[in-house]
């Protein structure tokens, strides 16, 4: 029996000072009838029964998901998604144009570097994958506008992968609207099945979990069926799974923004994998039990407490006690209590 999540919530949210975008003037046909009891995103398995019943492809059936646990019209999915994808390149923009050093000089303007680099590892499409996700990462490190798909800590991932695709493959923003979908239904099943918080599962619940969604919407995009976004999405978090969550001094900046670029990478070799019909072997919804499975099992210094993994190196810890000196600096002190 399924049940209904109690409080079912977006998994693409967006700064609510982002600006208003005019309501998109979308043709009668994109907006689905309701039906009594839609799919409520409990597997994968179920969630290709349920396109294949309905006739419905892997993106209607989440569109039909927010208006039906939502009471959204479509083109307010639709505004919300466009405004959305608006401020991850707006993000990846800032990121490679502005200053971008972090309170702690942790991060130090990355991306800028990388995409200026004339040394190429492998061809330029790939490094403006990888500057674009630590642009977006980097705007974030720094107190800027990102898009939290599915955190803040992983908002690099779908805006470097999206961004680049569609520059590659010149997509027209509506099909990559229709990927941000496919990546929201992903995650919804991650969210019930293991977790996207660092916090809950290690990083391998948020980088992870974005990886998924990045990799099972390039598929998608690119005109993959249902299996090879599934198996997309199973390959990825093969690959992610096991990844700790150590923030150096608490703060979402190292190795955060490294491994935004890193799952960018990965989303995209596993989406080429995939699209060439090589399986998984693990179906995917084990995939995801193994990944909640791990998550479950992880010690809580590995849980974004700061007190395992790289945070507690030496020099995380001398980093640690420099940002907390910084910030008893800034409190206020008696003088501003007169
Ligand atoms: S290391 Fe922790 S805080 Fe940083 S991105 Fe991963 S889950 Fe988020």
């Amino acid at each position: 029996m399924t049940t209904r999540p109690l409080n079912p919530r977006p998994l693409i949210t967006w700064d609510n000072s982002s600006p208003q975008f005019p309501l998109s003037n979308l043709p009668l046909q994109d907006s689905l009838s309701f039906t009594a009891m839609g799919f409520l995103f409990t597997d994968f398995k179920g969630w290709k029964e349920y396109t294949l019943k309905h006739e419905l492809s892997l993106y209607e059936t989440v569109l039909e998901y927010e208006q039906e646990q939502k009471g959204h019209e479509a083109a307010e999915v639709w505004e919300g998604l466009q405004k959305a994808y608006d401020v991850m390149r707006e993000a990846v923009e800032t990121g490679l144009s502005e200053d971008m050093t972090s309170r702690s000089g942790m991060i130090n303007s990355g991306a800028k570097k990388v995409f200026n680099n004339p040394t190429t590892v492998l061809s330029k499409e790939f490094q403006n994958l990888v500057s674009r996700a630590l642009a977006a990462k980097e705007v974030n490190s720094c107190m800027g506008r990102v898009v939290a798909a599915p955190t803040a800590g992983a908002s690099g991932i779908l805006p470097g992968t999206l961004y680049t695709l569609q520059e590659i493959h010149g997509l027209e923003d509506r099909k990559v609207l229709e990927g941000l979908l496919v990546g929201a239904g992903i995650a919804l099943i991650i969210e019930q099945r293991a977790s996207l918080a660092g916090a809950v599962g290690g990083c391998q619940a948020e980088t992870g979990s974005a990886a998924a969604m990045a990799s099972g919407a390039i598929v998608y995009c690119l005109g993959g069926d249902v299996d090879q976004v599934f198996n997309a999405v199973a390959i990825t978090i093969q690959c992610m799974l096991g990844l700790v969550c150590d923030p150096v001094a608490g703060l979402v900046e190292v190795p955060c923004v490294v491994r935004n670029a890193s799952a960018a990478a990965i989303a995209n070799s596993s989406a080429q994998i995939a699209l060439s019909n090589v399986s998984a072997v693990i179906p995917v919804d084990e995939c995801i039990e193994a990944m909640g499975e791990v998550g479950q099992s992880m010690e809580n210094r590995y849980k974004e407490t700061a007190l395992g993994g790289l945070a507690a190196t030496k020099t995380g810890q001398a980093i640690s006690k420099k940002v907390l000196i910084q910030d008893i600096e800034i409190l206020p002190g008696d003088d501003a209590k007169e």
